[in-house]
């Protein structure tokens, strides 16, 4: 899967975030390196178990049974926007993704109204993680 269709799939998933709560609304699409995409976004609610975007993505992939991942992109805005913000995977998800990926997986944060990139790897964004 090239990465502007990965793109495409994480903004269309954004538009199905529940975050009447943050007004931010964000989409992910994690790919593995089969090919196969995974939509995600964020899911809160009025307690504290909501659920970020990535780790929806996740989630979905990991209960399919896939486990080999290549990258991921995350796209985020508040609910009208054009133009999405640089948003990146926060600190619950760094530690998630950490435990389930390769040195070499990308995080892909698309932002601006060109669709920018930039490109972390889980290592820039989580050096030294825990990892069991
Ligand atoms: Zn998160």
């Amino acid at each position: 899967m090239e990465l502007k269709d990965a793109i495409q799939i994480a903004k269309k998933a954004r538009l199905n975030a529940r975050a009447s709560g943050s007004n931010y609304y964000v989409g992910s699409c994690l790919v593995t390196k089969s090919g196969k995409a995974y939509s995600g976004c964020n899911i809160e609610n009025c307690g504290i178990q909501s659920i970020c975007a990535e780790r929806t993505a996740f989630v979905k992939a990991l209960s399919e049974g896939e486990n080999d991942f290549s990258y991921i992109v995350v796209v985020g805005a508040d609910k009208d926007a054009n133009v999405l913000d640089n948003c990146l995977p926060c600190g619950y998800c760094r530690q998630f993704m950490v435990q389930y990926v390769d040195d070499d997986f990308k995080i892909y944060a698309c932002f601006g109204e060109n669709d920018t990139i930039e490109e972390y790897s889980i290592c820039d964004l989580l050096p030294n993680a825990f990892k069991f």
